[in-house]
């Protein structure tokens, strides 16, 4: 039996508002390290206007945002902040890869430079170029709004950390604790000697 509504009164599923509310609110965490850092400052100015997506409200503190964009090539020297940055934002975030720096390392092929930082932290969007115009970025955003949309739950099914970096192709399960010192993180040495070998 149909029911009749009253006008304005719009029926939806909990975890379809949950998603709506979430992608529309997204707080970027800028991690801009070189060139394409500039692109970034761009896409967040008065002519590209990242507000009419909602995701205008970048901080500097990882405890207020759930957008990671990483926009330059990465050292590995800078890796272990890069992780703890990461792992101090709160649940559910996402990454966005913006150039070709941050997604392969770039024309920077060498030991080090990070070749490519889903090696490390998982990445939901890559933005290709070097640098990308404000409008690429703007577009991964609209993309992975559109993921979000599909793919979050309100039961959180997205928090299970180890299946979605194996889903996002991150190489490094990151529970514990991470040195910051470069010489005695474990993982960055681990890769060194891979590079080197
Ligand atoms: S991708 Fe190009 S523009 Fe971006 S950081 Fe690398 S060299 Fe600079």
């Amino acid at each position: 039996m149909a029911i009749e509504l009253p006008e304005n009164v719009m029926v939806s599923r909990l975890d379809a508002l949950a998603s709506w509310c979430r992608k529309n609110s997204l707080w970027p965490m800028p991690f801009a390290t070189a060139c394409c850092g500039i692109e970034l400052m761009a896409t967040g100015a008065a002519k590209h206007d990242l507000a009419r997506f909602g995701a205008e409200v970048f901080r500097f503190s990882p405890r207020q945002c759930d957008l990671m964009i990483v926009a330059g090539r990465v050292v590995m020297k800078m890796l272990p902040v890069l992780q703890r940055i990461w792992l101090q934002m709160h649940e559910p975030k996402w990454c966005i890869s913006m150039g070709a720096c941050a997604s392969t390392g770039g024309v920077f092929d060498t030991y080090a430079v990070v070749q490519g930082i889903d090696r490390f932290i998982p990445v939901d969007m890559y933005v290709p170029g070097c640098p990308p115009r404000p409008e690429q970025l703007i577009q991964a955003i609209i993309d992975l709004q559109d993921k979000i949309q599909r793919e979050g739950t309100i039961t959180g099914r997205e928090f299970a950390t180890r299946e979605r970096q194996l889903r996002k192709r991150a190489l490094v399960e990151m529970a514990g604790p991470l040195a910051i010192d470069a010489a005695r993180n474990p993982v960055i040495q681990s890769e060194l000697r891979v590079h080197r070998s």
